[in-house]
């Protein structure tokens, strides 16, 4: 596909990268379920497979989606909002590089008014909600964002306390994410 071409050959924010550009994403312009989430993380960035981490296994267990069926390009295309593994900061990793949605999420996007987008973590929410609102309260008040986003916190092992804190969001209001996904997927 030419865009992922073009995407595997870019170094539009080289200088600012920790090695050279290595764009992770997972894309098919047949997926009915996009997913915006970060940045890849070292692990991610060491394989060239998205969500190969930790991160990875709870996304998947949220999601109730195997590995085989969450590597499917058909079934679902993984377009982070920097596609570079960014570099560490002092207390983790740094953010997604400011430079790479505006460059090429509005081209993989095209056409995707009928998908069902995944808004993973709070970089994602802001560039497209543009609501100023806390992750926590996008969460309390997911549904003023469908039937076009499913809003998810990073599912990070440092958001841990975060999850501790609002037990509502795995008991409550997962499980009516989980059924709603479901429908695209099947
Ligand atoms: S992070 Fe995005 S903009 Fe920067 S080099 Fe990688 S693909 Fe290009």
């Amino acid at each position: 596909m030419e865009i992922l071409d073009k995407i595997k050959r870019c170094t539009e924010c080289i200088q600012h990268l920790p090695f050279a550009p290595r764009p992770i994403i997972q894309y098919s312009s047949s997926a009915n379920v996009l997913i915006i989430g970060q940045a890849p993380g070292i692990k991610a960035h060491d394989s060239a497979k998205p969500w190969n981490d930790a991160s990875g296994h709870r996304l998947r267990s949220w999601l109730q989606i195997d590995e085989q069926h969450f590597y499917n390009p058909q079934l679902l295309s993984i377009v982070p909002m920097g596609f570079c593994y960014p570099g560490k900061s002092k207390s983790g990793d740094l953010p997604p590089r400011p430079e790479c949605a505006p460059k090429w999420h509005a081209e993989l996007l095209r056409g995707a008014e009928s998908k069902l987008i995944l808004l993973i973590g709070k970089h994602a929410q802001d560039y497209y909600l543009a609501d100023n609102k806390s992750l926590t309260d996008r969460l309390l008040n997911w549904r003023d964002y469908q039937p076009k986003y499913l809003l998810l916190p990073h599912p990070s092992p440092r958001n841990n306390i975060w999850l501790k804190k609002q037990p509502w969001f795995e008991l409550e209001v997962l499980p009516q994410m989980q059924k709603i996904l479901r429908e695209y997927l099947t």
